[in-house]
């Protein structure tokens, strides 16, 4: 594809489906076709060529992807839920104040209007060599990950290392979220880590054809404290460079009773920091939050794969997930 002058959006037919059935139908019927949502970032990857499919299929028409409503089991969203919606909902403040916060976290408020919930889950990993324009790419021998056969991250490498850099993802995560998935088998629940796979390249665990509809948030969650916090360079509208959402109970002893980190930006997917049940009936003081600190840092992977250093980035997660716990710890103690 010769694009040597503006990033023009190239042709596409915009299919618009009512319902799921009809969606799924038009995905395997229309060769070349992609999902889009709120195409926040989908767009911008077809004007730059990254993408290059020949049919759109809008899910923003499908009326049951549009809700956020209460129910036995807890809370679910719609995947057509927009981000400004869920950052504004009083019901997923109250009860999962880190999804909300995360919501309110992603890009900028223009962005929030139109991206949506499904669309941050899904979104694609990015990388440095990755997100650039038609001209750059081509001039540096493409990538692994779209037309090239080398990754410029780790040259002697097969894999690519494009890092997931959602912000809903580890606020959802911290709470037990689970996704309703719809494919040719009707609609499906799983639990929402298990739709990743630590793989740039393919980082979706979803056969052809499958999309999320609804996440659901369990009520044994609700009502904890949990927050979500990131770093990036322009405060107002960037991507994570690092981020972490935490959610922590206490007993009546104060002593911690659930604790659950996650975290973004820093791997190809979204990962949850293991080995935090060492912590289960402790009080938090200087070595605990030391100790956390430190796990994250050993967990998380970043790669050469934005602006900004893998050294810097991983003592930035770790300095975010040990501050979160010390906010949301002594918040706790204080007001029991
Ligand atoms: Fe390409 Fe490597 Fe970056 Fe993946 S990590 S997008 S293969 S340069």
């Amino acid at each position: 594809m010769e694009r040597t002058k503006m990033e023009l959006l190239p042709n596409f037919k915009l299919h618009r489906p009512k319902d799921l059935s009809s969606a799924l139908k038009l995905k395997s019927n229309e060769p070349h076709s992609r999902y889009l949502a709120g195409g926040t970032d989908l767009v911008v990857n077809i004007r730059r060529g990254i993408e290059q499919p020949k049919n759109l299929i809008d899910l923003t028409s499908i009326e049951e992807v549009q809700e956020i409503e209460e129910t036995k089991s807890g809370l679910a969203i719609g995947s057509g839920v927009t981000l400004n919606r869920v950052r504004d909902s009083a019901v997923v403040k109250k009860l999962y104040p880190a999804v909300a916060d995360a919501a309110k976290a992603i890009a900028g408020p223009t962005h929030q209007q139109y991206g949506t919930v499904g669309g941050n889950i899904c979104l694609d990993t990015r990388c440095l060599f990755y997100n650039q324009s038609e001209w750059w790419r081509k001039s540096n021998d493409y990538c692994l990950k779209e037309r090239g056969e080398i990754c410029h991250v780790a040259p002697g490498g097969k894999r690519c290392f494009a890092a997931f850099s959602g912000d809903l993802s580890p606020a959802l995560l911290v709470h037990g979220a689970k996704v309703e998935i719809f494919g040719k088998n009707g609609a499906q629940e799983m639990d929402l880590k298990n739709i990743y796979k630590n793989d740039g390249l393919d980082h979706l665990n979803l056969q052809e054809g499958e999309f999320v509809t609804r996440v659901i948030l369990p009520k044994s969650t609700a009502n904890q404290k949990s927050r979500y916090k990131k770093s990036r360079i322009r405060g107002s509208i960037d991507f994570p460079l690092a981020g972490t959402a935490v959610r922590i109970s206490l007993d009546k002893k104060k002593t911690i009773s659930e604790l659950s980190i996650a975290l973004t930006a820093v791997n190809p997917y979204p990962q949850i920091v293991s080995g935090l049940e060492e912590l289960m009936g402790k009080k938090i003081g200087k070595v605990e939050l030391n100790m956390v600190q430190e796990m994250v840092q050993k967990q998380a992977k970043p790669m050469r794969t934005t602006t900004v250093s893998p050294w810097y980035r991983r003592r930035v997660v770790g300095s975010i997930s040990k501050k979160l716990l010390n906010e949301l710890y002594s918040e706790l103690r204080k007001a029991n």
